[in-house]
């Protein structure tokens, strides 16, 4: 989709290629773009290289789906990466995991892991760190002197995320880095996530802009995602 290489998967399916990706050797990672996240991908080569140098690359949000399909190359489900998170979590717990949690504002981490303990009993939780820091090389010994992590939440917002885990996967002892946005904010009940309606109606993101309506500039970029899928589609 304009340049961004989706895996066309069911969750189902998306949840089994992470769990198979956390058993297999060297590091590997998960990101899960909205059109935003394609937009800033078209104009931010780094960020392209860092989104489709993933091993899994899920579509997350009804405009991703849209677009794919407009574009004659539709793809079987959206694959929110809160859901494939929620889902890993249920696998790693089954096996004994550990998780590290990155990201959000100081304490969300913490309170994140707390509940994330509580509600998947077996997962263990490696350590927590905030996504307000100065010094990338700190966080890196931060999660290595915590002993690594099978799985390492990694949740700053795109394209900062994506960023972080390309340029820091080979330093960190880690097996599967994620890219999940604003998760742990969801996790520690700090906010919450559209009622079922809004996500069955594909309204996610309205939702999202009435609880936050500072997201509006971001938000500009679904209608210019959609109008570029229409130029390309007519080009077709
Ligand atoms: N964040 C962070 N460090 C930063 C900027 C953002 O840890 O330098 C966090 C922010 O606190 C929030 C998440 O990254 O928890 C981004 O959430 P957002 O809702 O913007 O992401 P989305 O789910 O829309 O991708």
């Amino acid at each position: 989709v304009l340049g961004v290489g989706f895996d066309d998967l069911t969750m189902a399916e998306a949840v089994a290629a992470g769990a198979r990706l956390l058993t297999e050797e060297g590091c590997h990672y998960v990101v899960t773009p909205n059109p935003e996240i394609v937009e800033v991908c078209r104009e931010n080569p780094a960020a392209m290289r860092a989104v489709n140098g993933a091993d899994l690359v899920l579509p997350d949000g009804i405009g991703v789906i849209k677009g794919a399909a407009m574009l004659g190359t539709p793809l079987k489900e959206k694959t929110p990466g809160i859901e494939f998170a929620a889902g890993l979590m249920g696998e790693m717990a089954k096996e004994g995991k550990s998780l590290y949690l990155l990201g959000a504002k100081p304490g969300v981490a913490e309170k994140a892991a707390e509940r994330l303990a509580a509600q998947y009993p077996g997962l263990k939780i490696a350590g927590t760190h905030d996504g307000y820091f100065k010094d990338t090389q700190q966080v890196v010994d931060a999660i290595n002197a915590a002993g690594g992590a099978d799985a390492v939440f990694v949740c700053l917002g795109a394209p900062k995320q994506e960023k972080f885990i390309a340029a820091n996967i080979d330093d960190i002892h880690g097996t599967l880095f994620c890219g999940l946005g604003g998760s742990l904010d969801v996790f520690a009940g700090v906010s919450r996530r559209a009622p079922d309606i809004f996500i069955k109606l594909g309204l996610e993101w309205f939702y999202r802009l009435c609880s936050d309506p500072r997201r509006i500039g971001r938000m500009m970029q679904i209608p210019k995602f959609l109008l570029v899928v229409f130029a390309e589609r007519r080009k077709q």
